[in-house]
């Protein structure tokens, strides 16, 4: 088979390889569709400490079934599944406790097992043990069900900040994660949901998927224009989805008071600090929340949601061939592109 190996920093290497075997407990699929994600992005452009090379990134799966272990009964030759890929060992304090996301030995596809940058893979045991494994309904095309991993952190972040009826949103990084942030929101009623970045291109494409106010916030004062909107007393939340802790005091001042603030964007390892005004969040009863991984169900509610049809996929700009994986990053890099997914199979 054909796999796309990362081999360094921003070094990758598309080649021949051996297929996969099938375990006798696990799958073999065949890639129909993987997202390149944000994460990918990263690993490519900076490296990664958690990263052994060579290695086969692509934790987005969608696939068919080519093959199924001797041991394996509930999955058949052509069945079609999409992959959650964070898999929870089951036993450790937070696995215990019915908080798969949080697991202490949680393991992921396309880092500590292989993963959809590659025309086949094997599908462990552990993953059909653990319900990681979703089938795809009939009529429903692979690159739909892939964001659901995207989906999921995003679904699990809003249920922390308890997003509800006539809430005012605010987003700030509008690329794949905060379209589907401004999406889920509406969803979950807010009624004046901002999205607001800091690159025009971005601003521009981002306008299809739910959001009703639109800012360059490298041109105009988010934190006044917040204000204005809301007649001096501010948003009830505004979530940062972008790899910067420069807005996250800015945002604290677009809060009105108890309002909630996510940290969605993780930071630098070089630089991960952030500061932000104690007595405002102490005076103001503010949230401050973090935003990491999900459990199963948030999966299932993202599948659901996107087979369902009620996710706008016009946010999948580019498909594009596995080998051109460094051309979808540069679109990715630019703005050109909001969500690219990789297609294993085309050459
Ligand atoms: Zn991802
Ligand atoms: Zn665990």
């Amino acid at each position: 088979m054909k796999a796309l190996f990362l081999t360094g920093k921003a070094q990758v290497e598309y080649k021949e390889v051996p297929t996969p075997e099938c375990p006798d407990d696990g799958l073999l699929l065949r890639v129909e569709a993987v997202g390149l994600c944000g994460s990918d992005v990263r690993n490519y452009t900076h490296g990664s400490t958690k990263i052994t090379y060579p290695v086969v990134l692509g934790h987005e799966n969608a696939g068919v079934v080519i093959e199924a272990g001797k041991d394996v009964k509930e999955y058949k030759v052509g069945d079609k599944l999409v992959l959650n890929p964070a898999i929870p060992c089951g036993k450790c304090y937070y696995c215990e406790n019915d908080n798969r996301g949080l697991c202490e030995n949680l393991k992921v596809v396309g880092t500590d097992v292989q993963g959809g940058f590659a025309q086949y893979m094997a599908i462990p045991g552990e993953m059909l043990e653990r319900g990681q494994i979703l089938r795809i309904p009939e009529g429903i095309a692979f690159e739909q069900v892939v964001l659901a991993e995207l989906l999921s952190s995003v679904i699990h972040a809003q249920e922390m900040l308890e997003i509800g009826l006539n809430d005012t949103v605010v987003i700030v990084g509008s690329g794949p994660i905060g379209c589907l942030h401004s999406q889920i929101a509406k969803l979950r009623g807010a009624t004046t949901i901002v999205m607001a970045d800091i690159n025009q291109e971005r601003v521009d494409i981002c306008r299809p998927f739910g959001a009703t106010h639109f800012v360059n916030s490298a041109e105009v004062d988010l934190t006044k224009y917040v204000k204005d909107l809301t007649n001096g007393i501010g948003a009830d939340v505004v979530i940062v989805a972008a790899p910067s802790a420069q807005p996250h005091q800015p945002a604290l001042l677009m809060l009105k008071k108890e309002g909630r603030l996510s940290l969605f964007g993780g930071l630098s390892k070089d630089d991960p600090w952030t500061k932000l005004d104690g007595n405002l969040i102490h005076y103001h009863r503010l949230k401050v929340i973090g935003a990491y991984s999900y459990s199963p169900c948030d999966f299932q509610k993202g599948f659901d949601l996107l087979a369902g049809g009620h996710i706008n996929m016009d946010l999948i700009t580019h498909k594009l061939p596995l080998k051109d994986m460094e051309e979808g990053v540069k679109l990715i890099q630019t703005g050109k592109a909001l969500k690219v997914v990789l297609l294993p199979q085309v050459e």
